[in-house]
């Protein structure tokens, strides 16, 4: 149920039950002037009527009784909306009636026996089948001198209230339905000012609140006015500015730190990637360096091995090197060093492994490539060699730089990387043996005898 609804249920009940109640006191206090008053003439028609039927008591004269209790009955008929008239003696039997039929007659009923039991008037409300009926008496004492006839008798008489009761009645629904009237536009100018100075204004607020809570941090209500509502309406509004403002700083300092973050990450990166060049690359040549060279031909011999491919190793020596560094000086040796890791780089293709083995020592893994391929990268490797220039090779005992090379295949040759470093260096040395400046492949029958 809505605040308004709420509210206006409580307005309306409170006024309605505040002019119900007022009304029905009102009526049950009219109700009762209104009845004092039929009841004061009521008495005072017994009480004419007391008087004007003395006489004919005292003397006996019934027929002046029935005569004088007709007119009063005429006069007063309409005034007081007689029902009855009956004019009993002691034993309660009518001297005279309103209903002439009844001439004679005892009454009997238990007003008739009170009122008669009485010296005093008796004034009773009764309700039966004609109506609401107002009951009076009144005793009558004939104390004529020289009058020998009835000395007591009692007056009854029934007025009719049913005309009172109708109009108290008229003026209840008068009233009630001015009562609703009111408060249906009490209720209406209650909603009006309901819905302008506190539903709308509420609802401004309910819809700044929402579109805040949805992320829209730009959003204020309208605030008109100065009163609680508005003061609400400025509180909200100046926590959405901190928020906002907040918010702001914290998306600035987020973002200033993710970017210092970022640079941060990245020159980590650089120098993540640096280590890694130098943990893995010879400072000398640029090639891998021994670490990388035993690691990866392990994890490519595993991975030939799952794959049942081929891989070639090729270990290759600078011939009489020593002899070269003795004529020109080991920095020169150093540059020899370099060129035959350029000669390497150049040749090679990517997916080759070239490394410095160490000192004059270089292995090339070769990938994918059997023993026929192999033989062909390291004899286009050694003519390479023998064909460039190097400076001062001249002094070399065969005038010119060379290079041995021992090749071994996986897995012929070897299934584990110590086995295959074992049959190159074996071919390395084969090499040697034979001369130099040449490529020996490992014989497998040797490999087995060893
Ligand atoms: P062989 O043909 O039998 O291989 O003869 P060799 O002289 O090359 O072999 P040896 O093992 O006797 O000598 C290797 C030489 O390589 C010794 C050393 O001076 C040289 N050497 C090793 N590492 C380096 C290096 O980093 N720089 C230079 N300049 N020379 C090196
Ligand atoms: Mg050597
Ligand atoms: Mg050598």
């Amino acid at each position: 149920m809505t605040l308004r609804t709420r509210v206006l249920l409580l307005g309306v009940g409170l006024i309605l039950a505040a002019n119900l109640g007022l009304g029905a006191v009102m009526l049950a206090v009219q109700r009762q002037q209104v009845l004092g008053e039929v009841q004061l003439r009521a008495r005072t028609f017994l009480d004419v009527l007391g008087v004007a039927t003395v006489g004919p008591m005292a003397s006996n004269r019934i027929d002046a009784l029935d005569q004088q209790l007709a007119a009063l009955i005429e006069q007063n008929l309409d005034a007081l909306d007689i029902r009855y008239v009956a004019i009993v003696d002691t034993d309660l039997r009518v001297l005279a009636h309103s209903r002439q039929s009844l001439y004679g007659s005892t009454l009997n009923d238990a007003f008739a026996k009170e009122a008669a039991a009485r010296d005093l008037s008796v004034v009773r409300t009764v309700r039966d089948e004609e109506g609401e009926t107002l009951l009076v008496s009144l005793p009558v004492q004939t104390r004529v001198p020289d009058e020998h006839g009835i000395r007591w008798g009692t007056i009854i008489a029934g007025f009719g209230l049913d005309r009172l009761t109708s109009a108290l009645f008229r003026t209840l629904i008068g009233s009630v339905a001015s009562i609703l009237l009111v408060t249906l536009v009490a209720a209406a100018l209650a909603a009006a000012v309901l819905d302008g100075q506190i539903v709308r204004p509420l609802g401004r607020l309910t819809q700044a609140a929402a579109g805040l809570a949805e992320g829209d941090l730009s959003i204020r209500a309208d605030v008109i006015g100065h009163d609680e509502i508005a003061r609400l309406g400025n509180t909200f509004n100046q926590m959405a500015d901190t928020l906002e403002r907040n918010t702001r700083n914290l998306e600035d300092q987020v973002r200033s730190r993710t970017s210092e973050l970022t640079e941060s990450n990245r020159r980590l990166c650089d120098v993540n990637d640096r280590l890694q060049h130098l943990a893995t690359t010879d400072g000398l040549t640029g090639l891998f360096n021994f670490r990388h060279f035993d690691a990866t031909l392990r994890a490519e011999l595993r991975r030939s091995a799952r794959l049942s491919a081929p891989l070639t190793l090729l270990m290759l020596d600078v011939d009489h090197f020593k002899d070269y560094n003795d004529h020109c000086g080991h920095p020169a040796g150093d540059d020899i060093l370099r060129r035959i890791g350029e000669i390497l780089r150049a040749r090679l293709r990517a997916t080759d492994v070239p490394c410095r083995y160490g000192g004059e020592e270089f292995a090339v893994i070769l990938l994918d490539s059997g023993k026929d391929a192999g033989l062909e990268v390291a004899e286009e490797l050694r003519q390479r060699f023998e064909e460039t220039p190097f400076a001062g090779e001249e002094h070399q005992p065969e005038g010119r730089l060379t290079v041995s090379i021992g090749v071994a295949t996986f897995p012929m040759d070897g299934e584990s990387a110590e086995e295959l470093l074992r049959a190159s260096d074996r071919a390395l040395y084969a090499a040697k043996q034979a001369g130099r400046n040449r490529v020996v492949a490992n014989d497998p029958g040797v490999q087995k005898e060893g």
